[in-house]
């Protein structure tokens, strides 16, 4: 029986994938170098040894906006996750661009999220202030390069390169511990640019079901956002979860409509994705309502503010007492101050096991 191999797969890719996407054989290769794998593409590769990881298996009992154990059907990082995955996958094949990259770095998007979300994010930022500073999308190259380990010490997952610079999305502190590899000269591959904006349409549409399945925002409210009465105009329903499915579709049509242009407009440069100018109004109309209603209600504030003072907390006595952090932790980090081994070993933490600290 015949059997695809790696190289049949890559070479798809030459055929089946628009100019301006990935190609894994350009993955930019591994620090440590290893064999290629029989069966998977670099990226596909890189996908698996993602979802094997611990980082992966902690997104599970991390916050997304509520605390990881308040409710059964919140969404956690892991399904937040999972959901900008198949997301990102549908819109990169309909692109031509490579879905398994776009898969491996929505997979890893979030993986650097400390617990307590961006409030978490806050406080360890402060807490390294004078000391190359923290942040989730930096923290996430730190997890794949150097905390996760499969046997290889100081290399992490060893990730391929144009992975790794998916992760980078957004601003870096300065003087954040990056490997010198990941100093940025080239704009992150047009996949990573994609996961950017699956992972706004995943936040927007589910937190506005979770935020109404909570009661913190009422139908009525709902009602006068634009991409609500589209959604439910073109379903006719007032069920929830169609409105919520027909709002994603919205969403994720334009955003491919409009990058499709974007690509055939630019044959041989950078095409610009993104929404079309109207969709645009309406995301930003409904990020500005969550902001307003949900992000900054006193239940999610309140949550958040226990969650801010744990960290301060179990940050100041293991800043007093490092030799509390377990050996192995130390060992991963590799050469750096005290200070950063605490970040690293609380940004690892599920909500959970913070809060029995
Ligand atoms: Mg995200």
């Amino acid at each position: 029986m015949n059997w695809l191999r790696r190289e049949d797969l890559e070479d798809q890719e030459l055929h089946r994938l628009a100019p301006c996407a990935s190609k894994s054989r350009d993955s930019g290769g591994r620090r440590w170098l290893e064999p290629e794998d029989p069966l998977r593409t670099s990226f596909q590769r890189d996908r698996d040894r993602i979802i094997h990881s611990t980082a992966f298996r902690r997104l599970q009992h991390k916050t997304q906006v509520f605390a990881a154990d308040t409710g059964d059907h919140y969404r956690s990082r892991m399904t937040h996750s999972l959901e900008v995955s198949q997301m990102a996958r549908s819109a990169a094949n309909a692109l031509r661009l490579n879905a398994d990259l776009a898969e491996a770095v929505a997979l890893a998007h979030d993986l650097g999220h400390p617990p307590f979300g961006h409030v978490g994010e806050r406080a360890l930022d402060d807490l390294m202030a004078h000391d190359g500073g923290f942040r989730h999308n930096a923290q996430g190259t730190r997890i794949v390069d150097l905390l996760e380990q499969r046997g290889r010490d100081g290399f992490g997952l060893n990730l391929t390169l144009l992975v790794r610079r998916s992760l980078l999305k957004g601003e870096v502190p300065e003087g954040f511990p990056l490997s010198p590899d990941l100093v940025r000269t080239e704009p992150p591959p047009l996949e990573a640019v994609l996961v950017d904006h699956c992972d706004k349409i995943a936040y927007l549409c589910h937190d506005l079901d979770d935020a109404i399945r909570a009661g913190l925002v009422a139908i009525d409210d709902v009602t006068e956002l634009r991409l609500w009465q589209e959604a439910s105009t073109r379903t006719g329903s007032s069920h929830l979860a169609r409105i919520h499915s027909e709002m994603v579709a919205i969403l994720m049509h334009d955003l491919v409509e409009t990058c499709a242009q974007g690509i055939a407009a630019a044959p041989a440069g950078r095409p610009r994705l993104g929404h079309s100018g109207s969709i645009q109004v309406a995301s930003d109309e409904l990020l500005r309502f969550l902001r307003e209603r949900f992000y900054r209600s006193t239940r999610v504030l309140e949550e958040m503010a226990v969650g801010q003072r744990k960290i301060e907390a179990v940050a100041r006595r293991l800043l007093d007492n490092p030799n509390a952090i377990p050996e192995k932790m130390r060992q991963r980090a590799g050469p750096c101050s005290d200070a950063r081994v605490v970040c690293d070993y609380i940004a690892g933490m599920t909500d959970r096991f913070l809060m029995q600290q």
